[in-house]
């Protein structure tokens, strides 16, 4: 240990957890940890929900349907519940049930699987034909689309908010937060014995726990080169949010639904809050730093939303951009989630990959982890280290 780290060790605090990351998922690993009477302490290298934080959005879809994939079918319906509890009567509105409409062209197999396994969970839906489509949705040219199926129980998190609640509540319940950033552990800790006992700042502060959860999105790769740098993905991802012509209402909550295009890889939302209509391809764009990639829209990349959203919506033809934000999905090479130990270090959890689908299941997420790690529950197969390779081929949307 150097002299900086000697000189700290008679100050150095014990937590029962570190949880490094105060995103979405970090957030309520933190609450339920705590919910768990466990002493936390919480460390964000720039805050909760911060600007390069793939939480950061001020909106993010939670749907139930999930194709095949019942399992996050069913984390998504546990995490509704738990959002919905949590939000309650204090914190109105982060919570909009704006309905989620999924859009496929003739036989889409997605659209049929999400069906099926929507039936199988017990998740209300509405099956809708083109004719019904056009009749309820007179505002979107349904080119190339023959069906529709429509959760009228899903809808949007106000996501940055709803992570600053949550982190929030956790302190409210004893966690310890602090801004600072935690360097890469000294996997020669613990002489041998697979256990971590302290993490170190940038600052030099040391913080010992028992155990040590690394829930940093897209850094997890930076953070630990030699197993994740080529296991996580950071891809840049562009939003915008178009102005709806004054006192038009085709566009608003009562109208129009969030929606996914199957077909186009678009989804959206109705326009929430005044923020204008919002549009996104969900492709996965280049390979991002998440501290250091430009956060302004690319003019082509704009040419070519404005060009898509007037032929979906002809009567946003021309309506202006009035917001963009610049985020990064934190892939894994198919799209699961990654929530397990460091390969040598017993005592240290990855728990990421959310992979542009992760925000709505931050509560299942915080479960899960807070189980595995105190009760030595069996790992889903899915989210292991073992599963993760280091080439694409996204399977999970
Ligand atoms: C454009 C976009 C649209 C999306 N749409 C949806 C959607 O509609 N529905 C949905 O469910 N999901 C969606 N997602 C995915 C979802 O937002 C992410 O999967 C989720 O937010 C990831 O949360 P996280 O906590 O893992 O990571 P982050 O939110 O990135 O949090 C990681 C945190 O770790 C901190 N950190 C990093 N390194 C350190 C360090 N060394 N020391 C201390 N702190 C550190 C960072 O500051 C950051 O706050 C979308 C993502 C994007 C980018």
């Amino acid at each position: 240990m150097d002299g900086i780290g000697f000189e700290r060790v008679g100050a150095m605090e014990r937590f029962d957890v570190v949880v490094v990351g105060a995103g979405v998922f970090g957030a309520w690993t933190a609450l339920h940890f705590t919910r768990r009477n466990n002493r936390v302490l919480l460390l964000d290298a720039y805050g909760p929900g911060n600007a390069r934080a793939s939480s950061a959005g001020e909106s993010r879809i939670i749907r139930m349907g999930y194709g095949e994939d019942e399992i996050y079918t069913r984390w998504s319906q546990k995490s509704l519940a738990q959002w919905k509890e949590f939000f309650g009567f204090a914190r109105p509105g982060l919570f909009r049930e704006t309905g989620v409409l999924w859009l496929g062209a003739e036989g889409d197999a997605r659209v049929r699987d999400t069906a099926a396994t929507l039936t199988r969970c017990g998740v209300a839906f509405e099956e809708l034909d083109r004719a019904a489509l056009q009749k309820r949705y007179p505002q979107i040219c349904l080119d190339g689309i023959a069906t529709g199926l429509l959760e009228p129980e899903s809808g949007v998190l106000m996501a940055r908010r709803a992570v600053a609640a949550v982190v929030e509540d956790a302190i409210f319940r004893g966690v310890e937060y602090r801004v600072a950033e935690v360097v890469t552990p000294d996997a020669s800790q613990g002489a041998g014995t697979g256990t971590l006992t302290s993490v170190r700042t940038r600052g030099g502060e040391v913080f010992e726990a028992e155990h040590f959860v690394f829930a940093c999105g897209a850094w997890l790769g930076k953070i630990f080169p030699e197993v994740l740098g080529e296991r996580i993905f950071p891809t840049r991802q562009e939003i915008y949010f178009f102005g709806v012509p004054a006192g038009d209402l085709r566009f608003s909550p009562a109208a129009l639904p969030t929606f996914l295009f199957q077909g186009d890889e678009t989804y959206g939302m109705p326009d929430l809050e005044g923020r204008g209509f919002k549009i996104a391809f969900d492709r996965h764009g280049v390979r991002v730093d998440p501290d250091t990639q430009s956060r302004i829209v690319t003019e082509e990349a704009a040419e070519e939303v404005r060009s898509y959203v007037g032929r979906r919506f002809p009567a946003l033809g021309g309506a202006p951009i009035v917001e963009t934000r610049v985020c990064q999905y934190e892939n894994t090479s198919n799209g699961d989630f990654l929530i397990d130990r460091h390969p040598t270090i017993g005592n240290l959890w990855f728990v990421g990959g959310g992979s542009g689908h992760g925000f709505k299941h931050g509560p299942a997420v915080g479960e899960y982890v807070t189980r595995r790690v105190l009760r030595g529950t069996d790992g889903e197969g899915r989210f292991s280290l073992q599963t993760k390779e280091k080439v694409q081929h996204r399977a999970v949307f």
